[in-house]
């Protein structure tokens, strides 16, 4: 499988972490600027939704989406209840007894958990039927008042069966990495390359990304996308961070993801952090003529001026070192 090379890993960790990341270069426009967060993690570009790879139509195939009958109004359907059934469709998805088994085992769990919340978003749509063609103020507060207790069973719902919710997920996961070609290497955020999803739903998604722990420490940087905007590297978690998230180790990447990645410039200084551990400081935005930073420039990683002048390798003619990790020479940065 496609991996990245360690100094890719390197200078993916001279990047300091933040929540939104880093802007990757070239993805302001064209196929990663289009993609879903799934679309990236899964492919590494531009997925369409009724692509068969997709993750849409790869949970549509599995979950049965079954409409709810209102108990008070056999004849009406009050809303989509995905996660019906888990279809017979173990065949179409070569690879994934493992998965499929997984999904059963904890089905019944999971939608037991779903059981006052479903309760409420029966009462909510009946009341807003009662309510249908009243535009008033006072209806239309009242809707939104309603709708509260709603947002409270799911929450609450939520935390009930939480890890059969998040082996749910996982399996999903690793089901549609599977069918576009990556190889799931069991749950958890441990391996080198990661996918992650955080869901408000356990039969859905919210969103999607990847990690990479970096070099020398394992540092875990998460790479993510949400359509219609760049994707971007470096953020210290994945986005919708109030959900729960389920993650999943892959052995290796796909081409398109080494690609974009290598696409990423070795960290400016002023969004570098010191390659020596536990150094805090900071350059700024600002230039400065006295002190200068170093860069190495084969594998990218930075040092501050006191650290950078610590490495070895000053010869009688240049203030530049050599890269106590990859053994590299370094440039110096003002
Ligand atoms: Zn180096
Ligand atoms: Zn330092």
């Amino acid at each position: 499988m496609p991996m990245l090379n360690d100094n890719t890993r390197r200078k993916l960790n001279a990047y300091r972490l933040d929540r939104n990341g880093q802007i990757a270069p070239g993805t302001d426009r064209g196929a990663l600027h289009t993609a879903a967060c799934w679309s990236w993690a899964l492919t590494g570009g531009y997925l369409a939704s009724d692509s068969p790879l997709s993750a849409i139509s790869i949970y549509a195939a599995i979950m049965g989406n079954a409409f709810v009958p209102d108990p008070r109004n056999p004849d009406a359907v009050l809303a989509t209840d995905y996660g019906a059934v888990i279809n017979d469709v173990d065949d179409d998805f070569p690879g994934c007894v493992a998965e499929f088994a997984t999904l059963r085992a904890n089905f019944q769990a999971c939608r037991d958990a779903d059981i006052a919340l479903r309760a409420a978003e029966v009462v909510f749509e009946q009341f807003k039927v009662d309510r249908q063609g009243d535009d008033s103020e006072g209806v239309c507060a009242a809707i939104r008042a309603a709708r509260i207790p709603v947002i409270e069973a799911r929450d609450a719902s939520w935390m009930v069966a939480r890890p059969e919710k998040v082996q749910f997920m996982q399996a999903l996961m690793s089901i549609c990495a599977r069918r576009n070609g990556l190889v799931p290497a069991g749950p958890g955020d441990a391996s080198v390359y990661t996918l992650h999803m955080r869901s408000s739903r356990w039969y859905g998604w919210d969103h999607w990304g990847i990690g990479v722990r970096t070099l020398p420490a394992g540092q875990l940087t998460f790479i993510q996308t949400v359509p219609n905007h760049p994707l971007c590297h470096s953020s210290n978690v994945m986005w919708d961070e109030h959900m729960i998230q389920a993650s999943i180790g892959i052995a290796g990447l796909l081409q398109n993801h080494v690609d974009a990645i290598n696409l990423i410039p070795p960290a400016p200084v002023r969004l570098a952090k010191c390659g020596q551990n536990q150094c805090n400081a900071t350059h700024g935005w600002l230039f400065s003529l006295k002190n200068h930073w170093h860069r190495c420039t084969t594998c990218g990683t930075v040092w501050c001026p006191t650290h950078g002048s610590s490495l070895a390798g000053k010869t009688w003619n240049s203030q530049t070192r050599t890269c106590n990790v990859c053994q590299g020479r370094t440039e110096l940065l003002s």
